[in-house]
């Protein structure tokens, strides 16, 4: 059902059937962990164990296997729940991954800290730069990781041409599409065999929620994520379930509201005197701006720019703001500013994904513009 729908219909409405039982519009928190059996092996549903299955979960992974255009969705305890299990589910030792030169930094110490040690190595690429991949993989390259657009640098990777480059090798693609979110961007539609999503941010939203997602379209690698998703057990909790379910159905509009506001903001701080450079896809200076343009329907809320001034200027920037809140993550409907080169990707100082110390990053939020703009002037003295 919805099939056909439209984006915003399907994330109101595909899982979301009323109630059968009561006509309840919105599906109920299931805050079960166990099911009665109508005799032994009775299965009302189907299900039998919260770990296995619930009903909210059942909902939400519905909704999202719709919204991306995939056959199947699994809800995760975490976007790094979700990871792992793709890790486990589809790679052995022995096995080697290209990632990308600047992936989010935990995606980076799974790969480098854990997978690792259980004999899965890696090559970080510029995925920028499809030679370079090229040149990354080798005979037992099983999977090339891309993240696009990238944190926090905003840039753009080729979803079709890397899924060629990997698909030719026999190697399968993961496409992180947290920043994008399924409204801009459409992996699996690309030539992508997994999306895999941090639903903590534009999914939910409303930064109350921690929570991850695959979606896949072929049915062997559904089964495999199944099994590994209820062996591994780190799955979605019915009420995180819920809180992301409803996040969803607003996701369309709240995407539009976000990349409307930074197009503002990337206007502004493109002409302002104390910043050196914005990196927003949506400005043709950017240089993966053709590439977003031709695979992303708008280009997203986050913004980075570079502080004239140096590190202290863009330290100082982001005690100064006062509709900005000072923190981590990204993707809810407030405004989040933050120094990425001592919060978010401090870990990252001395390797290959190090940061600019003059590097201010800024989710947009859906506030309005003139108080954005506002702030920023303020901020930037
Ligand atoms: C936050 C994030 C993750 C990790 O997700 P969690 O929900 O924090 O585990 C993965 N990828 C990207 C791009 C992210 O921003």
């Amino acid at each position: 059902m919805h099939e056909g729908h439209g984006f915003s219909t399907r994330a109101i409405h595909a899982g979301q059937e009323p109630d059968p039982l009561t006509g309840a519009v919105v599906p109920p928190i299931y805050a079960t962990s166990t099911y009665k059996q109508d005799g032994v092996g009775g299965l009302r549903g189907g299900y039998e164990y919260s770990r296995s299955g619930n009903p909210t979960r059942t909902a939400l992974e519905t909704c999202l296997a719709s919204i991306e255009g995939g056959s199947r969705g699994f809800a995760f305890a975490s976007g790094l729940a979700a990871e792992d299990t793709i890790l486990r589910a589809l790679l052995a030792p022995g096995d080697h991954v290209v990632i990308p030169d600047d992936a989010y930094g935990g995606t980076f110490r799974l790969f480098d800290k854990v997978a690792k040690r259980w004999g899965v190595d890696y090559t970080a690429a510029p995925l920028t730069d499809t030679d370079a991949v090229a040149a990354a993989m080798n005979a037992r390259t099983k999977m090339v990781w891309i993240e696009t657009p990238t944190n926090p640098l905003l840039n753009i990777a080729d979803i079709e041409q890397l899924s060629d480059l990997a698909h030719r090798a026999g190697a399968l693609v993961v496409v992180d599409n947290t920043f994008a979110s399924p409204y801009l961007q459409q992996p699996l539609a690309l030539g992508a065999d997994l999306v895999v999503h941090s639903t903590t941010k534009y999914i939910g939203g409303h930064s109350d929620v921690v929570g991850g997602a695959i979606v896949v379209q072929d049915d062997t690698i559904a089964d495999a994520i199944a099994f590994h998703h209820n062996s591994m057990g780190g799955v979605a909790g019915p009420f995180d379930a819920f809180l992301t379910l409803r996040g969803i159905k607003t996701l369309g509009v709240r995407m539009d509201r976000h990349c409307d506001n930074a197009e503002v903001l990337a206007e502004f701080l493109a002409g302002h005197a104390k910043v050196a450079e914005v990196r927003y896809p949506g400005l043709s200076t950017h240089p993966g701006h053709d590439v977003a343009g031709k695979q992303m329907k708008r280009y997203g809320g986050m913004i980075s720019f570079r502080h004239k001034d140096g590190e202290q200027a863009a330290v100082d920037l982001c005690a100064r703001t006062e509709v900005f809140t000072l923190g981590e993550s990204l993707g809810g409907v407030e405004s989040l500013i933050e120094h990425p080169g001592r919060m978010t990707h401090a870990s990252a100082a001395g390797s290959a994904l190090e940061v600019p110390a003059d590097l201010v990053r800024l989710s947009v939020g859906i506030e309005d513009a003139d108080d954005l703009l506002a702030d920023l002037r303020q901020a930037l003295g």
